[in-house]
């Protein structure tokens, strides 16, 4: 039985099952259309995937656009 398609939303962050050649693995969506647009965040390159295939990539999402933000780790003492 295949899977429910899984919500995207521009601004989420995304880890791939397999790193950027730049050794970056967390993404950040950009574009949702026909193809979802993502992000490297470690050297900017941008691609577009069919949905699909987004899927396939995936490992898991960092963190969700559509979810109120996470209390942020504390960056200073
Ligand atoms: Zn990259």
């Amino acid at each position: 039985m295949p899977a429910p398609p899984i919500e995207i939303n521009i601004g989420d962050i995304v880890q791939t099952r397999k790193p950027h050649p730049c050794g970056g693995a967390i993404w950040a969506v950009v574009r949702i259309g026909a193809e979802i647009g993502m992000r490297c965040t470690t050297c900017d390159h941008k691609v577009f995937l069919p949905r699909s295939t987004f899927e396939r990539r995936v490992k898991k999402f960092i963190s969700r656009a559509s979810e109120p933000p996470q209390p942020p780790e504390p960056a200073e003492s």
